[in-house]
């Protein structure tokens, strides 16, 4: 079936209107493939030239996938990826095995979406690929240069002037659309902190040259899994990823790296200098040296401040994505959370009859999804912290408890911080959360409006039900 058959939306919104998203990576593109399923017209703005470089693997967590398989894409997602089972655990400095996590059959089953691999260049292209068959517009080489007070008005750098009914800023953490909600909000410079100076290297290695390797060639056996190595301050992780037939290899090791972007490659020997600054076993220097030829990208690893009104006050823009809660390089949610917002907007959006309900869709999108976002990455610094334990008491307690767990034929992270959360992450379902919300509050609140109550401005949409 092609791809514009498949998007063929179910439902269309009675009301359609223009949208102008900035920024092609997965946020902005996956929501402009949820913007057309459901009638609405959508321009990409994205200021790189659409070569689509970078190297690196991306995870699918189920609450992720589920999503794109509702949407029709199965076939297309089983030909860039492949379905994981497992996340092996080893010590970084030994490389003594110590424990196994599966995604269980039942887990997997309640979470309703599979755990999948995939090359993060892959997914763009497909998301990429479905948007525009559905009718979306992508521009490349289209870098946004300003947004003005009514928030629909876009300036391009070589001069040209975009509006729209709605523009939502997808363009990253450190991107226009962030600044221009916090300029909004009187907050004249973000304070972000690099996480205790520490670096994230992402490359990908053939599958071959780890076959051939007799140290390595373990590492491709058995169940598709994730192999993490935990370290003083520093973790690894190596996963198959489908497609190209090749593993991705992510290195987060402490250092100083300068501002840098996925879009952006460094010399591959950043890698191996990384790898000879820790105390790492020695099948970590060999997969160093099997990404000899491929591209690095080196990101350091931030914590932002939470964005607090995800809204510009003229009710017409917003931030989604990476742009409205930026999460660790490195994180297992990152892409899932950017597909779950587009899933959570276009959900809202079927509903529009009146452009005066625009404002309140926002609103009511920060409403949805704020809560979850925050969830989701304390539960992502929690793990990131879990991996890279110093030595000691936190350390040992962590490996013992792994090591028991294994010999009682139980998962390695049963309990272990916020790994046992899981199932609530991974069973999250942003399309229903969103239906549940319509029928929670958007009703009620239409009935309201029909009944002459005043609009108010609406900081938050449930508040104003119950002003009303
Ligand atoms: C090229 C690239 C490769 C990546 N590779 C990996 C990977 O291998 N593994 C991984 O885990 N994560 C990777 N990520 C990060 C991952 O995509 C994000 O964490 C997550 O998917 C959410 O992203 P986002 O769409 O919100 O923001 P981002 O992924 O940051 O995308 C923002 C987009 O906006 C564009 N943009 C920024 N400013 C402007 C402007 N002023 N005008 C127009 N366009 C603008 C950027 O060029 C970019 O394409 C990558 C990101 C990018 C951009």
């Amino acid at each position: 079936m092609s791809a514009e058959a498949q998007t063929a939306p179910p439902l269309e919104a009675l009301l359609k209107i223009d949208f102008l998203i900035i920024g092609a990576g997965i946020a902005g593109l996956a929501s402009a493939v949820a913007l057309r399923r459901i009638g609405h017209r959508v321009t990409v703005l994205e200021k790189d030239d659409g070569s689509n470089q970078t190297s690196g693997g991306c995870r699918m967590p189920p609450n992720m996938s589920k999503i794109l398989l509702n949407w029709g894409f199965e076939e297309e997602l089983r030909e860039i990826s492949l379905i994981a089972e497992a996340m092996h655990l080893m010590i970084y400095e030994s490389g003594e095995f110590i424990g196994t996590h599966r995604w269980t059959k039942e887990i997997i089953k309640e979470a309703g979406g599979s755990f999948m691999f995939t090359h993060h260049r892959d997914l763009l292209q497909l998301l990429k690929t479905i948007a525009l068959s559905s009718g979306a517009e992508i521009r490349h080489n289209a870098e946004v240069v300003s947004i003005d007070s009514t928030g629909q008005t876009v300036t391009l750098a070589n001069g040209d002037v975009l509006t729209a009914d709605v523009v939502v800023g997808a363009d990253g953490p450190d991107g226009i659309s962030r600044r221009s909600i916090l300029k909004d909000s009187n907050v004249d410079c973000e304070t972000n902190s690099s996480l205790s100076g520490t670096v994230i290297y992402n490359t990908t290695i053939p599958a071959q040259s780890i076959y051939n390797d007799t140290d390595l060639a373990p590492l491709t056996e058995g169940e598709h899994a994730a192999y993490t190595w935990m370290g003083n301050g520093c973790n690894a992780m190596v996963f198959h990823i489908g497609g190209v037939d090749e593993f991705s290899f992510t290195l987060t090791a402490p250092g100083d790296a300068p501002e840098g972007s996925w879009a952006e490659n460094v010399p591959i020997t950043h890698l191996a200098d990384a790898l000879a600054s820790t105390h790492c076993e020695p099948r970590l220097h060999k997969l160093g040296r099997l990404a000899a030829n491929s591209s690095l990208t080196r990101i350091p690893l931030k914590k932002y401040e939470e964005l607090k009104h995800w809204v510009h006050s003229s009710g017409r823009m917003l931030v989604i994505g990476e742009a409205a809660h930026p999460i660790p390089a490195r994180s297992f949610q990152g892409s899932a959370m950017a597909v779950e917002d587009a899933a959570a907007l276009a959900k809202l959006f079927l509903h529009l009859l009146n452009p005066d309900q625009i404002s309140s869709f926002l609103w009511a999108f920060q409403d949805l999804r704020q809560e979850r976002c925050e969830k989701v990455l304390r539960g992502e610094l929690g793990n990131l912290d879990v991996i890279s334990y110093p030595p000691g008491a936190l350390q040992q307690a962590r490996d013992d408890d792994m090591r028991a767990k294994h010999a009682a034929g139980k998962g390695a992270l049963d309990s272990i911080s916020e790994w046992d959360q899981n199932k609530g992450v991974f069973g999250y379902n942003a399309e229903d959360a969103a239906d549940e919300w319509w029928i929670q509050w958007g009703i009620l609140r239409e009935r309201a409006k029909e009944n002459g109550a005043p609009l108010g401005h609406p900081l938050n949409v449930r508040v104003e039900h119950l002003v009303h």
